[in-house]
């Protein structure tokens, strides 16, 4: 019998393989380049909408820890992040192009798996994964709306704008990572320095800038949620949300200057804008932090008031779009099937994991359990002292009334007494030491068949 999966994105393509790795007939259905999401601008597999971040790569972080599970675990996602890597000190960025074409050419090149561009406007007949993602198509998600009895939540988020290399005035921006004071000019991170009065003038210009308003469909109440009151990623409200939060928000948070020298004057600025690198060949950098529901021309005036990007051309504004994403933890049971149709799977942002990786690892664990559920195996259960197996459980045993999507964090993982005395760099290094052990006495006893 075979595996429907609908969904290329991140979470469809790792479950896809997955399954598929296991000797299981897999027919994956995409519906762009045929229809697209509003965020996605190809018609590739595997693309990445917003940052071309993946996170951190240290283990002593907890996106860095499910990073290195992932690798273990044979995920073909980080294998072609890995392959796509450019600099970006202890992060996992990409080149989005050659990331999504590495996962395109070994879904293509597989004997076992079929891929299908096509909208799926049903829910799908088991065996099948759901992973139509955070922007699934308005008439399945109608119909999702209906099988999940009204249980089905939305809110929304936003991306960052694009702009090119070339038209950064160095003059005024400096290359510097933050706390690398030894290195002079140099460093991954482009950084754009305010002093008070221009940082000033920029947020009064950024918190009364023209938005873009919601579309219809995006405002209406849906389920008891306003849409109105506009909910966001916490780790992902636009510029504009966040700026109007206080004057001292944006300090805090992204246009932090803590760690950074302005070579020209010695001293720290009083904010800073980082750009980082887009493109393996470095000829694009997106603004950190600056997802944004401006209007475009909004955008180019107010964001051509940062010092340094006075000339600045934008490759991609930043945009603001609906988010989909299911109640899981009254949904769906450990193995991320739903509890009223057996053998039908979701991954990825609907099933209320967030972040590129913590998307890569739902796929993963659904695709390998759609796959013993086909051959007749015991599910995948991960122990929860692992991040990937902590964030699966989270999902499927959280607080249903404050549900929101969840990233790996360590504060997902068991607390024994052992580690309440030790300091927060001790602790990590201790769970990041017990996660990757406890995974591979895992793996040993129970995936290597
Ligand atoms: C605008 C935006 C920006 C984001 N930015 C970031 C970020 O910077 N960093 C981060 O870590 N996370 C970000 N996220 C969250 C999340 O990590 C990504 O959206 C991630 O791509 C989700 O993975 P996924 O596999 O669940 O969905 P996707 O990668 O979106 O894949 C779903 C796929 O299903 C297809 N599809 C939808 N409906 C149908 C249908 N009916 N039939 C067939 N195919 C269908 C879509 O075309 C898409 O290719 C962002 C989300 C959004 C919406």
């Amino acid at each position: 019998m075979k595996l429907t999966v609908i969904g290329g994105g991140l979470a469809g393509c790792e479950a896809a393989w997955q399954a598929a790795e296991r000797g299981v007939e897999v027919v994956l259905h995409e519906m762009r380049p045929i229809l697209s999401t509003g965020a996605h601008r190809t018609g590739k597999l595997a693309e990445l909408v917003c940052s071309n971040s993946l996170g951190s790569n240290l283990q002593n972080r907890a996106s860095g820890l499910l990073k290195a599970e992932l690798r273990q675990l044979r995920s073909l996602l980080i294998d072609c992040a890995d392959a796509s890597a450019i600099p970006a000190g202890g992060a996992l960025a990409v080149d989005r192009e050659q990331f999504s074409d590495r996962v395109e050419d070994k879904l293509t090149s597989h004997p076992k798996i079929d891929i299908i561009r096509q909208e799926i406007q049903t829910i799908p007949l088991s065996p099948a994964i759901l992973a139509t993602g955070p922007l699934t198509s308005q008439n399945l998600s109608e119909k999702l709306l209906a099988f999940t009895d009204h249980e089905h939540l939305f809110f929304f988020d936003a991306i960052a704008p694009v702009i090119e290399y070339g038209s950064i005035n160095f003059d005024v921006a400096f290359r510097a990572d933050r706390y690398d004071y030894d290195k002079i000019n140099e460093g991954d991170y482009i950084n754009c320095p305010f002093d008070k009065d221009r940082y000033q003038e920029f947020l009064n210009a950024l918190i009364q800038a023209k938005r873009i308003p919601l579309q219809t469909f995006e405002t209406e109440i849906d389920d008891g949620v306003d849409a109105g009151t506009e909910t966001y990623f916490q780790r992902c409200q636009p510029i504009e949300v966040l700026a109007q939060k206080g004057e001292r928000a944006l300090l805090f948070g992204p246009l932090r200057p803590v760690g950074l020298i302005d070579p020209r004057t010695g001293r720290r600025p009083y904010a800073v804008v980082q750009l980082r690198q887009d493109t393996l060949t470095g000829d694009l950098y997106n603004l950190v932090g600056f997802q944004t529901n401006l209007t475009h021309a909004e955008q180019a005036r107010v964001f051509r008031m940062i010092p340094g990007l006075e000339n600045v051309k934008f490759q991609r504004f930043g945009q603001m779009h609906r988010n989909t994403y299911l109640a899981a933890p009254k949904l769906l049971d450990n193995t991320l099937a739903f509890h009223k149709q057996p053998g039908l799977f979701v991954a990825g942002q609907l099933s209320g994991t967030e972040g590129y990786a913590g998307n890569i690892a739902s796929g993963l664990v659904a695709g390998i359990n759609a796959a013993h559920y086909l051959l007749g195996k015991p599910p995948l259960q991960l122990p929860v002292t692992t991040m990937t197996g902590a964030l699966i459980h989270y999902i499927t045993h959280a607080e249903i009334k404050s549900f929101q999507p969840m990233k790996a964090m360590f504060g997902l993982l068991p607390d024994p007494d052992q580690t309440q005395r030790l300091k927060k760099i001790e602790r990590y290094k201790f769970y990041a030491e017990r996660a990757l052990t406890d995974l591979d006495n895992y793996i040993k006893h129970h995936l290597t068949t």
